[in-house]
């Protein structure tokens, strides 16, 4: 019987693992098979993680937390989460590869997913000129004309690190105005190599085996043209992983898990902030976070969420010891 178990490795379930090992616990951490390290793996420099003041890069951050919570006894297994039933005091882990877990807590930290377009030709041209990171595909797009897609920092950072590779990259965005930090969208906006499409969305993406184009609608006057590209990044936003817990934690209208907030005077007993509606079950990072979403607020939260389970745990050896003595 496991005591911890974190499923997701991002910065919120390697912080969750860092804490939860160093009060004893030995939690294992279920990484996932190709997403271990979550989204930082697929970023490039990261330089607004306190402590790294040259900044560091996100594949390098997430290997050093993995082994930071190694250090102290935390296991990781790289496998997959299908299935969990998490009411009542024991809780059950399955994963793909066919391993059964049981655990007196389960923190989820499952992060979030990049969001897609919703075109036809999009799911159809994927991993063929269509993409949705520039760290893993920008090398293919040498000396070729793209666009990204988005306007926020994903989009900004994607379009500034795809400078290294493509001839020209255009940034298609919806509204007349990027929702970027002052400056991620400052660097982009300065750079000769980078043009922008405002007030535009892509309604279709051309090409049979790979992409050769786009074509782009003015959400103003719904005019369309089309543009030669042979690549199509898309940097929208995420959406939280949270399937695995529909049916069994509260989930807000957007997927979002549900954790208490701050404590009300008024009301003691919601002390712990990173507490799901089930008992037993805390979440931490982008799974649960609609507003901040950073590296360092889903850290943050996952040092929580481990502490939440300490106390939890303290209590039920305190209630178990309690119970042993009565008898
Ligand atoms: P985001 O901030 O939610 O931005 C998503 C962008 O995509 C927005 O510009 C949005 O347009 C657009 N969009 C959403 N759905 C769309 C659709 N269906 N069609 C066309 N456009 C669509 O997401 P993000 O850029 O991935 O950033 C997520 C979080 O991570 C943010 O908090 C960000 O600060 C952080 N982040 C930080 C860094 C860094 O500091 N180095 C790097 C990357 C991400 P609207 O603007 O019109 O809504």
């Amino acid at each position: 019987m496991e005591q911890v178990v974190i499923i997701g490795s991002g910065p919120a379930g390697y912080t969750a693992a860092i804490y939860a090992a160093r009060a004893g616990y030995e939690p294992l951490v279920i990484a996932g098979s190709v997403t271990a390290g979550g989204n930082l793996i697929n970023t490039t420099e990261v330089e607004n993680y306190p402590g790294f003041p040259e900044g560091v890069m996100g594949p390098e951050l997430m290997e050093r937390m993995a082994t930071q919570a190694q250090r102290f006894g935390a296991r990781v297994l790289f496998d997959d989460v299908n299935q969990v039933a998490l009411r009542g005091p024991v809780k059950t882990v399955r994963t793909l590869g066919g391993e059964v877990f049981e655990t007196a807590v389960v923190i989820a930290a499952t992060g979030a997913s990049y969001r897609e377009l919703g075109l036809e030709s999009e799911k159809r041209l994927g991993g063929r000129g269509v993409s949705y990171c520039a760290t893993c595909d920008g090398f293919f797009f040498r000396d070729k004309e793209i666009i990204v897609v988005g306007g926020g920092d994903s989009a900004m950072e994607e379009a500034v690190f795809l400078t290294k590779f493509a001839s020209k990259i255009t940034v298609v965005h919806r509204r007349g105005e990027l929702r970027a930090s002052r400056i991620m969208a400052e660097r982009a906006l300065a750079h000769p190599k980078i043009a922008f499409a405002w007030h535009s969305v892509v309604s279709q993406v051309h090409g049979e085996s790979t992409v050769t184009g786009v074509t782009l609608r003015d959400i103003r006057d719904n005019t369309e043209r089309q543009i030669d590209v042979a690549g199509v990044f898309v940097a929208i936003g995420h959406a939280p992983n949270s399937e695995l817990f529909r049916d069994q934690l509260e989930l807000d209208s957007n997927g979002y898990v549900i954790v208490h907030g701050p404590p009300s005077p008024d009301e003691p007993g919601l002390a712990r902030h990173q507490a799901t509606s089930l008992p037993g079950v805390f979440a931490c990072g982008d799974v649960v976070d609609r507003t901040y979403r950073q590296a360092i607020t889903a850290a943050g939260s996952g040092a929580q969420a481990a502490l939440d389970a300490q106390e939890y745990l303290e209590g039920m050896a305190a209630d178990a010891a309690l119970a042993a003595a009565t008898i």
